[in-house]
């Protein structure tokens, strides 16, 4: 039966096609050639070499682990950088130094968020650099809560003033991170907005992606001439029961204590160099920032960038003299408002710089490189992206890059690199107490530093192989 029936299907469509000829349709174009130059040996073999590295895991591991966190300005950051000076003199680097500059530093007290109408409940939370200090005894207020930053713009200042404001967003995981801009705007600008509008205090759902019980940290700095107000992140289920206890339409009533204190200190952007043969050559800058939140140990934010970073220079020095120098920058104080970027602007900004980069996005594997060097040197661009194909990294961009510490330094028109991490998971870490050494994938830590290593050969202007010591007889 079912035979018969095919049958009878494949004679009626046969029937057409022997009549007519159907008209064929022009094939799409293949798109632009994908084909990229060789890769010279030198660089696809010191590139491969990195893949068995244990530099950076030794680095990260020992900052987390002898120092730990390192809030910026504080006496733990300064033991991060004499930490950071003993092991790159260590490792061989050149010219290791400490560049120091003064700030405000902002330290953490006690911390509690507790619902105390219509039902009484503890809530997870943890202040927002620079956010004012409530009493000991902290403050007590009704919540007026919003789904958006927009709406708590919108809302008129009677709803807000006297109150406790919270906001609500929705943060996604991206791959590229780009989330993070947006959907960041709760923590950097709700806090200032909502003093505007005369709100005693603040609670925004932490900018984050997780579902553990764990607050966001997170810079802010209020605009000038706003009242500093206390400001802080609850955990994303914290975020959605006070919600939930919102949308029941009874008055909600908060007791915020987020304890904080505000004193004149310093910090300070540690320096070390690959000395290139030719010191009138302009000079490769790379890094990450030393200086990390308080909640956990600052592995993948920045351990991981400084470690990355140091490594793949400290393999280029392993294999010979490059023409240009390397000079490995640790930024201070990043967190706080990226302090050591625009310190470093100030004082070399002027210097030449063939190009920069830098690594803050955790320790994931690469998968995408941009480079913005501008049309003369188009071709490099082109010779990086061949390097580091093989690594399973994508060919982005030829003209944007972006970092935090270099961002200012990049919009005025200095040539860089970004070696995008895979940022899907990074918001699930980014500032919280989880930020440890042991969410760090070793291989894939080992990707990215061969990835930074085949970028510096490419861009160092070659390396001249270490004359090979004479055996002994
Ligand atoms: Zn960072
Ligand atoms: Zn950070």
């Amino acid at each position: 039966m079912i035979r018969t029936l095919i049958a009878t299907l494949l004679l009626a469509t046969a029937v057409p096609l022997v009549a007519q000829p159907l008209p064929t349709p022009t094939p799409a174009p293949s798109g632009k050639p994908s084909y990229l130059p060789t890769v010279p040996k030198a660089v696809a073999d010191i590139r491969d070499a990195a893949l068995t590295d244990n530099y950076a895991w030794d680095l990260v591991e020992g900052l987390t682990t002898e120092v730990g966190q390192r809030m910026g300005g504080t006496e733990a950051e300064a033991r991060a950088r004499a930490w950071a000076v003993a092991k790159l003199t260590a490792m061989g680097f050149a010219n290791v130094h400490v560049e120091r500059f003064a700030l405000p530093v902002w330290t953490r007290g006690a911390e509690a968020a507790e619902i105390l109408a219509p039902f009484p409940q503890k809530l997870v939370v943890a202040a927002f650099g620079n956010s004012a200090s409530t009493p000991a005894q902290g403050i007590v207020g009704e919540v007026v809560g919003f789904d958006s930053l927009s709406d708590l713009i919108a809302a008129p200042d009677a709803a807000v003033r006297g109150k406790i404001v919270f906001v609500s967003h929705a943060m996604p995981q991206t791959q590229d991170g780009s989330g993070y801009g947006f959907f960041g705007g709760p923590r950097r600008q709700g806090p200032s907005i909502a003093s505007r509008k005369g709100a005693i205090g603040i609670v925004v759902r932490s900018i984050g992606t997780d579902h553990h019980r764990n607050p966001h940290a997170g810079g802010q700095i209020f605009e000038t001439g706003v009242a500093p107000i206390p400001a802080g992140a609850l955990s994303l289920p914290d975020a959605e029961q006070l919600q939930r206890i919102l949308k029941r339409g009874q008055p909600v009533t908060m007791h915020l204590t987020l304890v904080s204190s505000i004193r004149p200190g310093d910090s300070g952007n540690v320096i070390a160099e690959v000395p290139g043969r030719d010191p009138t050559a302009p000079i490769l800058m790379v890094g990450g920032h030393l200086d990390s939140w308080d909640l956990g140990t600052g592995a993948i934010d920045d351990g991981a960038g400084v470690a990355i970073t140091a490594a793949a220079a400290k393999r280029i020095m392993d294999a010979g003299r490059p023409l240009r120098t390397i000079r490995v920058v640790w930024f201070g104080a990043e967190e706080m408002g990226i302090y050591g970027g625009m310190f470093y602007q100030d004082l070399h900004g002027r210097e030449g710089h063939y190009s920069i980069a830098e690594s803050d996005f955790g320790a994931d594997r690469i998968w995408k490189v941009d480079s913005k060097f501008g049309k003369p040197r188009e071709a490099e661009g082109k010779a990086l992206q061949a390097a580091l194909a093989p690594l399973g990294i994508v060919p982005g961009p030829l003209d944007e890059a972006d970092g935090s510490d270099i961002g200012p330094m990049i919009e005025g028109g200095m040539s860089a690199v970004g070696l995008s991490q895979d940022g899907t998971k990074y918001f699930d870490l980014h500032h919280t107490p989880d930020d440890t050494l042991d969410k760090i994938d070793p291989e894939a830590l080992r990707q990215n530093v061969a990835a930074w290593t085949a970028m510096l050969a490419v861009l160092s202007g070659g390396i001249e192989p270490q004359p090979k010591a004479r055996k002994r007889r």
